[in-house]
């Protein structure tokens, strides 16, 4: 793989802040080394002292004054060792990267910490995507993507999907207008950047088969480019086995996967990883050094503490248990759209994730139904618009989050939604 021509001239331009690395060198030596380099300050000048973080059902997180010390100072940029050492051990665990995992003899792929799943995103976008680039997405797609892709004044180019997610016989129709000999050539216009989310899609709720997934990469690698698998739901999907990622399938290192920690442990913590081949996550850390420096120091180790006294089984039994609560509350909305919504609007039950993605009959365009109407009979969802390459494109669809309201709420919910369609056919 030829990295260096997927980069932005910004990207390709980042050089290591010289006080970064002598922090990661630090980061590495054993205590005895005496340190007057860096800017950190003393953290005996800080006020928080210790803490104890009760944990549901399970040992309580101790941060002692030494390990508080800790977590108030800088940190690498990468995130912190025993952090990232367990996750490296739970992507190999998941995802068995074909391109040889993380040791640094063969060390094609390399992970890092971010500041949410969302930053990591941003920083993968702004590494790989120039004014003028074709990028390859599915929408409608999750409307914090379009946020973070539009202003890089790329031409973006939807890819059409169904509730098993891309369809590769489309992308296949539409990568035909190009040679694929063209695609090493400087100035070719194929795209360099397919992005999609792969499993319980906001807002669609659609999950990729491993088939599509296994037409998709071949795709890529006869075109040469690159696949960003933002995952946020890869942890709560209903049914086992969970599909094959495309981490899972990357022979060739083209595949850079976002995980997020958002709806697992906690979203307002801000924590995710990003994993893919060296050469990239190295970029995406360099840019994390000059905005960010790294994610909060506190936040991950109060994440590494409960993962290492957790261990992989006790992480897995935790998502065991919040995939039983999304299922159950998928389950409660079904039954409500059935009981409310079946003579004014069709979905398909999603398999992973958070949201019912359903369309309303009779109704050319939901904007207004749902941001003047529905605000008055007190029932709230997002309009399907707002995930649209173009927003103002007229959409029957509106998004249902299953997440937050109680069985009793979606149904009384539907039943007003019901009334407001009807009014509105
Ligand atoms: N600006 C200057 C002049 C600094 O010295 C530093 C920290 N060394 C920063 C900005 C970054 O500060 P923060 O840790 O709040 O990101
Ligand atoms: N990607 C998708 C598809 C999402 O739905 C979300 C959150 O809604 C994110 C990324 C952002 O997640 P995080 O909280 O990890 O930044």
């Amino acid at each position: 793989m030829n990295y260096a021509r997927f980069l932005t001239a910004v990207s390709a331009a980042r050089r290591p802040s010289p006080i970064r690395i002598l922090t990661e060198l630090q980061q590495r030596s054993p205590p005895s080394l005496i340190s007057l380099a860096g800017g950190a300050p003393n953290p005996n000048t800080f006020p928080f002292q210790s803490a104890t973080i009760k944990v549901k059902g399970g040992e309580a997180l101790v941060l002692d004054e030494p390990l508080m010390k800790r977590a108030l100072q800088y940190s690498g940029s990468y995130g912190i060792p025993e952090l990232l050492s367990w996750m490296k051990d739970l992507q190999k665990s998941l995802h068995n990267p074909p391109t040889a995992g993380f040791s640094p003899e063969r060390g094609q792929m390399e992970m890092c910490v971010t500041t949410g799943s969302q930053e990591g995103l941003c920083k993968i976008f702004e590494m790989l995507v120039s004014s003028g680039d074709n990028v390859l997405l599915d929408a409608p797609t999750y409307s914090g993507t379009l946020a973070a892709l539009q202003p890089l004044g790329c031409n973006l180019i939807n890819v059409p999907s169904d509730h098993h997610g891309m369809i590769p016989a489309d992308l296949r129709k539409i990568l035909g207008q190009w040679d694929p000999a063209e695609a090493q050539k400087p100035g070719s216009s194929i795209p360099r950047v397919l992005y999609t989310i792969p499993n319980g899609g906001n807002p669609t709720g659609a999950s990729m088969t491993h088939e599509r997934k296994q037409e998709v990469y071949e795709l890529a690698r006869k075109y040469d480019f690159l696949i960003i698998e933002d995952d946020p739901y890869y942890f709560l999907q209903f049914q086992k086995p969970w599909a094959p990622t495309f981490l899972s399938m990357d022979v060739d290192g083209r595949v850079l996967r976002t995980d997020s920690f958002s709806k697992i442990l906690s979203s307002g913590l801000r924590i995710g990883f990003v994993t893919g081949p060296k050469p990239l996550v190295e970029r995406v850390v360099l840019h994390i050094q000059a905005s960010t420096m790294h994610t909060s120091t506190f936040t991950q180790l109060m994440v590494s503490q409960l993962l290492h006294n957790w261990g992989p089984g006790g992480f897995l039994k935790h998502i065991d248990g919040v995939i039983d609560f999304y299922r159950s509350q998928r389950n409660s909305m079904l039954s409500s759209a059935d009981k409310w919504l079946k003579d004014v609007a069709e979905w398909h039950p999603p398999m992973a994730g958070m949201f019912l993605w359903i369309k309303l009959k009779g109704i050319k365009d939901t904007q207004q139904l749902i941001m003047e109407r529905a605000l008055e009979k007190e029932v709230l969802l997002v309009p399907g618009g707002v995930f649209n390459i173009n927003s103002s494109d007229p959409c029957p669809y509106v998004r249902a989050a299953f997440s937050l309201s109680t069985p009793q709420q979606i149904d009384e919910a539907f039943r007003r939604l019901a009334d407001l369609i009807k009014e509105a056919m």
